[in-house]
């Protein structure tokens, strides 16, 4: 049997979001299922309702950034139990059998399930999000956020800042590390956060020079802001890491120019042919790497929240009711928020009831 809940749903790629009901299944054995009470509003939800990646099915109920209370556990549920604080990010199951599943990087396995836009791999029924009441999700998927760390503020954690951690551990950003930021929004100013709690030097490219107070408030040692040439020019062959959240197409050739030899550029955000293309040449002459990276394994996001809670990171979140989330939406297109919304969750039941 199962019960119906109530979210925030986009129909076509064109339409605001609004309000629709719809039911979770009923409990497996190893299903946990979480009354959310606060979900972060990514830019990847808006490339998802956008269609800007192609292929969408709707309704879309978007939402990955999840923190709630466990309300119920299956049976054989060992690692939480009903009232515990739990958090969901951008997968809910994947094939367990597969190279990467084997090796903890479920993020990498070809099958895994995103937490909405995607089809559940047992019953095939399509996954929503986290603009809802509540989610059921396997155990092995949901994660313990650790004591004393702001729920609201918490949320992002769980896709911008693990997208962010995942690159700085993978390419060592630490004491005597130069690492630079391109773009301060949800997952840039994560990134710096992130960044400067390791100890690392962090520098900040932005197209908006408003930004620069927050910039060094939130630990940036330095801002370069990215339309002004000469600024450009002043930081060639400074950076071991460069984290590229930009979220569309543009030119990377600059930002590869202000790599060190050996450095490596790591793109989060736009997927997609590079125009104007890359030029090969500083790759060859100077060693330097263009990459990439997708969230990270559940190990390392567990660690991350950890990491997070001894060293007192959470994301600046506007927390906003979901009735808000069209404006929120139209604000995050024009590179207009403090780093995150958040939507609390408590405005959708005050509405449902
Ligand atoms: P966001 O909050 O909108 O921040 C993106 C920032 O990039 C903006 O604040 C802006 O910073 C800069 N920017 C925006 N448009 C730009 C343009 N056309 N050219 C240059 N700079 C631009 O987005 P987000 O939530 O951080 O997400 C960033 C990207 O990462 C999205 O594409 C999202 O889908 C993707 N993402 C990837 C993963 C992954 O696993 N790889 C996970 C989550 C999200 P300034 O104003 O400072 O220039
Ligand atoms: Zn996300």
């Amino acid at each position: 049997m199962s019960t119906e809940i109530h979210g925030y749903a986009a129909h076509s790629a064109e339409a605001d979001l609004v309000p629709f009901a719809f039911s979770r299944r009923e409990l497996r054995p190893d299903d946990v299922e979480i009354e959310i009470l606060f979900c972060g509003v990514c830019h990847s939800d808006v490339h998802h309702v956008r269609n800007d990646w192609g292929n969408e099915e709707y309704p879309i109920v978007p939402g990955h950034e999840i923190i709630g209370r466990v309300a119920r556990v299956g049976s054989d549920v060992t690692r939480f139990k009903a009232g515990d604080i739990a958090g969901v990010g951008c997968l809910v199951d994947s094939c367990q059998a597969c190279s990467p599943c084997r090796h903890g990087q479920e993020h990498y396995c070809n099958e895994n399930t995103l937490t909405y836009a995607d089809h559940d791999r047992h019953d095939g029924q399509p996954t929503y999000g986290g603009y809802s009441e509540n989610i059921v999700v396997t155990e092995r998927f949901v994660l313990h956020i650790p004591d004393g760390l702001d729920l609201a503020g918490a949320a992002p954690l769980l896709c911008a800042g693990i997208t962010s951690y995942s690159p700085l551990r993978r390419w060592q950003a630490g004491p005597g590390k130069q690492v630079a930021v391109i773009g301060l929004g949800g997952l840039g100013h994560m990134a710096i956060k992130l960044a400067k709690a390791m100890g690392a030097q962090v520098t900040l490219f932005s197209r908006s020079p408003g930004k620069a107070d927050d910039a060094y408030r939130l630990g940036a040692d330095r801002i370069i802001f990215s339309k002004d040439d000469a600024q450009m020019a002043q930081a060639v062959s400074t950076f071991d890491l460069i984290i590229d959240t930009v979220p569309y197409n543009h030119d990377v050739n600059p930002y590869i120019a202000t790599l060190k030899p050996d450095g490596t550029l790591v793109l989060l955000g736009y997927l997609g042919p590079l125009e104007p293309t890359l030029n090969s040449a500083p790759m060859v002459y100077r060693g330097k790497s263009l990459a990439g990276s997708l969230i990270g394994s559940l190990a390392e996001t567990q660690e991350m929240l950890e990491f997070c809670a001894e060293h007192g990171v959470t994301s600046d979140v506007e927390v906003i009711a979901i009735q808000d989330v069209n404006q929120a939406y139209e604000r995050l297109l024009r590179s207009d928020v403090k780093y995150r919304f958040v939507i609390d969750l408590a405005s959708l039941r005050n509405e449902a009831t």
